[in-house]
Parts: C-alpha cells; structure tokens; sequence
C-alpha cells in the first residue's frame, strides 16, 4: 500500500486533457513532464480522492483478495470476458474497473506488450485510459441508460472492432438498474460475446442482478476496507500531502467512512480544508458532529454508576459542544460495545487501535462492570436510538434515554438477584406442592360393568371434557363452563348442569363418549351437591398457586428488591391443559383431601338417563 503514496503514484496520474494537448491521445510521447516539485500552490485543486486514485492493482486499498485473482487471472492469460464487481460505494469498484481496462490494453512502454497484470502507465491506452478519453473504454451509468434501447445501441456498438486498442471495454456502473427488458437484451450479447469486448459490470446490489447475467459474469466481492487500514492509508495520503493529522482526528474519519476509501477521503479533504496545515482531533469532531470520545466516556460512566449530576453535565457539554444526540447515542453504543470486549478480554486493551483514553480509563471501567450490567446497558441504549430519532427535541429523549440507564444502575440484574438471595441465607423455600385437587386415588372404579374400551376410559373429569375438545368444541365450551361433576366411574358420569347449559347436554357427552371410547356411556343429571365447574377449579388453582408463590420468602425477597413489581402468572409445568395438578374435584365435598369420599357421596342421587323426567324429591 505504501507504494501507492509513492510520488511515482501521483505522478503517473496525468492531468486532466490540456485544451491545447498533443493531439486527443497524446500520441508518441507521454503527456508532457509537469513542473517536476509539487508545488500545490499553483496547481489546479484536485480533490483527494481523485488525485489518490489507484491506478495499479498494487495500489487497491484493503482489496487482496481480488487483486490476487486478477494477477492469476492475467499472469495465466485466462481473463474472463465479463466481470461483476459488487461492494458498497466508495470501496473502488469503477477504479477497479478502469485498472482491469488497463491491464487488457496495455501495449507497454515499447508498445509490444500483451494483456498484463501490471500496466505501464505510460502507453498511450494507459494514459488514455487514465484520463477518460479512451475511445474503446466505455463508461456508462446503468441508472441513466436503463432501457431496453440504450442496451440495443450499446449491441450494435459492440459489433464494431476496437478502434485503437485490443479490447472493447463497457464498464455499465449500477448495472443493477436495468430494466429487466434491458438486462434480457444485455443477455444475448453477454451469451456470445465478440472477442474483443469485454464488460465490466459494477453494483452495489447484487441481489437485484438477474441470476442469468450473474452466472455469464466472474464475481468479485469488494469488502468494506478495515478502519486500521483506512486510518493507515489516510496517514500516508496526510504525509504526502504536507499535512499533520493528530492519530485520533484520523481514527474518526476512519470510523466514519464505515469502509469506504472514497467516503473518507472527501472527509479528510474537508478536515484539511478546515485545519490550516493541521488535522486535529476537536476539528474533525466538529466537523462530524461529534461528541469528544472522553465526553462520551464520561457520560456512560456516570450513568452506569449512576451519577445523575456528572451524567448530565457531560450531556450538557456534549450539547453545547454541538454533538448531535442520535450520534451521541451511536457512540455510547459503541463504547459499550468495546468495554464488553474488554470486559471479556482484557488483554484487548493493548490494542494500538483503540484510542488512549479507552484503553486506560476504559479497560478500568470495563473490568469493574459485569457482562450482565453492560448487556443491560446495550439493550436500553439501543431502545433509545428510536425514540431518539423520532422525539421532536432530539436532546431530552436522549437524555431521558440516559437517565433511564443511570436509574438501574444500582439495580442488580435477575442473575446478581438470585447469587445475593440464594448465598445471603434466603435460600430459596422448595416449589409449592401443586394444590391438591381431589386426588387421584379416590376416583376408584366401581366394581364390576368395566366397559371395553377403545381408547383408555376418561379417568378424572378433565379427561372427559378434553375428549370433548377434539370432537366437539361447543359440547367442549358447555362442559368447561356450564356443567359440574358430581361423579364419574368408567362407563358412567354424573353431572349437574348449570341452567345456561342446553336441555340435551347430557345426551351430547354420551353420545361424544361412546365415540371416543368405543364403550357405552350413561350420563345421569344428578341433584347432588356438585363440584365447581372445571372452568372454576382451574381459575382456584391458579388463585392458589399465585397465593403460594407470594407466600415464598425468596419471591418476597424480589419483590421488595423491585418496587412495584407483580406477580403476574404462576406456571405449574406439572399441570394439565386446564391448570390442574390432579384429578379434578368430583362434587363440592371432594374439594378437599381430608374429606374425599371413596367415590360417590352417600347422598349422591342415582343416575338416570336425560330422557327420563328427574324423579321428585
Ligand atoms: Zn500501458
């Protein structure tokens, strides 16, 4: 990379076409030597990221994966006739482009010279290319010659042999938006191509390539560049310059660029602009919005230690210093992000691209918090970065977003909650026995009439009405809400239905029974004393198990540690789909187990069938 800082990198890089220049191509001799020093007083400005163009595939920043491919590709002459270079913008996809239109034509200095993965620089295709004037190197915008006829014209150019060079060169940027006629259009010619013309394709959306043209094209993925490389490179591009950047000033823009060489340079284009000979550190934060990275420490230390007044003096700083809050947050985010790293390895603190300050006050604050309480923390600033975005003053919504922060900071996580109860003496009291209902032991089958049944006889009242539930959801809904059990044994239930129940509910669970079971089943309405409806015992169970829960020390224990906070929902993973632990209660006696008669209660009416009168009393 440091060769492409070399002067010889700036010098090969010919000014733009002279009016009164040596013919269009500057034929014979390359373009006529400039003022040999660079004297950047009386030369026309050219923004950074034109005059650092790379113009050699040594020169592609942060790119080697690609660069390494090419070479192989020309070192062993097998290039092939279309490529697809994809990437965000700025990472150098059309500078790419331009340097594979260079290496294909080149002639070498003494103008012999094949395809080559090393252009000259000085031939006149080179400096033809260099400078956009080179007849046969076409370079068009997809997202303006969408249509179908602008790729129709473009077929009936590619017919034509090159004019002066070896190849025909189309370099379509953005070729992801092509009209799908286009890109059909484009297709035929891409399945045959002439010989001497290639394209080069480049997009920032790759998806929205047509498979078709993607599998006729050679891929390249062009990633994001590394901020350490950025920061590197933009140093060398600072020296050469005649520039002082402070190391930090460039790490921001670095961080800025988020990866695109091109992005960063007109940032550090900017910064100079701005600094009088000297980048520094509070210019570039100025410029950017920014909040000083110590400000930004300050106030997330503050909030974690829950420091309201030094919180928000640091926001106030903050403020007055121009950060705009939605950034502000970005950076608290960040920061947290690096402090959880440091957090998990702490030796990253000798990490030369973390900033100073960060790795001294930061490791610090990194190795007295918890991963826990930073991921607490990560979780409520980024909860913030919309309401941040969509308060009407930006400012208050992140400092509420703070203060927030700050106000849990003595509280300890769920996981620190339980350590402190379970190793301070509160050990947790044993899981509340699930509440007895009606035990199963006293729902013994009446001797004898044990029918034979196809699925195994319902055993508790619930596992009646579940059969219910497949077969019959309204018979299922009446039998949950509107029916009390009295008794069951197999082949026989009693029930007392509720008035809201309808006349033939009786003979609708018979007849759902017999199907369900194989056997036949006799369901009498009794008058006996019956228990609750399971709709009722289902909500009791759960009155209990929340009753039983509150009763606990360990959950009081956390409902004192959190003021305000509620029991809402009690799951017994014992339970069945109606809440209970056990058979349900059969009449209002079996509620309790010290009283459970052995099945029926000696007052149980006998049962009938529904289509006898009940007998009077
Ligand atoms: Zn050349």
């Amino acid at each position: 990379m440091s060769d492409l800082l070399g002067t010889e990198a700036e010098d090969a890089i010919p000014e733009p076409p002279a009016p009164e220049g040596p013919g269009l191509f500057g034929m014979g001799a390359p373009a006529a030597p400039k003022p040999a020093p660079p004297p950047v007083s009386n030369q026309p400005y050219r923004v950074l990221a034109r005059k650092y163009r790379p113009s050699t595939f040594s020169e592609l920043v942060g790119q080697d994966a690609l660069v390494r491919t090419l070479r192989n590709a020309f070192a062993s002459n097998r290039v092939a006739h279309a490529f697809m270079l994809t990437g965000v913008r700025g990472v150098g996809k059309t500078t790419t482009a331009r340097i594979i239109a260079r290496a294909l034509n080149c002639i070498g200095v003494d103008g012999q010279g094949g395809p080559t993965p090393e252009p000259c620089g000085v031939c006149a295709n080179c400096t033809a290319i260099l400078t956009d004037r080179h007849p046969d190197v076409v370079e068009l915008d997809a997202a303006s010659n969408n249509g179908v006829d602008d790729v129709r014209e473009l077929r009936e150019a590619v017919r034509f042999r090159p004019s002066m060079a070896r190849f025909k060169i189309y370099i379509l940027d953005e070729v992801h938006m092509l009209s799908s006629a286009a890109f059909n259009a484009l297709l035929k010619t891409l399945e045959e191509p002439p010989p001497a013309v290639k394209f080069i394709f480049a997009t920032t959306e790759l998806r929205k390539v047509p498979a078709t043209i993607l599998s006729r094209c050679q891929t390249f993925h062009l990633p994001r560049v590394p901020q350490a490389t950025l920061r590197a490179h933009y140093g060398a591009i600072c020296g050469h310059e005649g520039v002082t950047a402070e190391d930090e000033a460039l790490a921001i823009i670095a961080r800025a660029a988020d990866g695109s060489v091109r992005d960063g340079l007109s940032l550090l284009d900017q910064a100079i602009a701005l600094s009088a000979g000297r980048v520094t550190t509070t210019a570039v934060q100025d410029m950017l919005g920014l909040a000083d990275r110590t400000l930004v420490l300050d106030a997330l230390e503050a909030a974690l230690r829950g420091d309201l007044p030094t919180l928000l003096a640091a926001l106030d700083r903050a403020h007055e210093r121009g950060a705009e809050p939605a950034v502000l947050l970005a950076d608290m985010l960040e920061l947290v992000h690096t402090l959880t790293r440091l957090n998990a390895v702490p030796s990253l603190a000798k990490d030369g691209a973390l900033p100073e300050h960060e790795r001294t006050r930061g490791a610090a604050l990194a190795a007295s918090l918890s991963v826990p309480v930073l991921g607490r923390a990560w979780q409520m600033l980024i909860k913030g970065v919309p309401e941040v975005q969509e308060a009407p003053d930006r400012r208050i919504a992140l400092e509420m977003v703070m203060i927030r922060l700050a106000h849990v900071s003595d509280m300890p996580t769920p996981g620190d909650l339980v350590r402190r109860l379970t190793e301070g003496g509160a050990m947790p009291a044993p899981r509340p026995a699930p509440a007895p209902a009606g035990g199963g032991t006293t729902l013994r089958a009446v001797a004898g009439g044990a029918p034979v049944a196809a699925v195994p006889a319902p055993k508790s009242w619930q596992d009646v009405v579940a059969l219910a539930a497949d077969a019959d959801p309204m018979l299922h809904a009446m039998l949950l809400h509107e029916v009390q059990p009295v008794s069951l044994a197999p082949g026989r239930v009693d029930i007392v239905p509720r008035p809201a129940a309808p006349r033939d509910v009786a003979a609708r669970l018979s007849a759902m029974l017999e199907r369900a079971t194989g056997a036949r089943w006799m369901v009498g309405i009794s008058r006996a004393e019956a228990a609750p409806t399971l709709a009722e015992q289902s909500r009791a169970a759960d009155a209990d198990r929340l009753a039983a829960a509150r009763a606990e020390p360990f959950v009081q224990a956390i409902l004192q540690a959190f003021p305000g906070a509620e029991i809402m929902k009690v799951r017994d993973t014992g339970a069945d789909r109606y809440g209970l632990s056990g058979p349900a209660a059969l009449t209002g006696a079996a509620a309790t187990p010290d009283n459970l008669p052995d099945f029926a209660p000696p007052d149980a009416m006998p049962a009938w069938d529904d289509d006898e009168a009940p007998p009077e009393d």
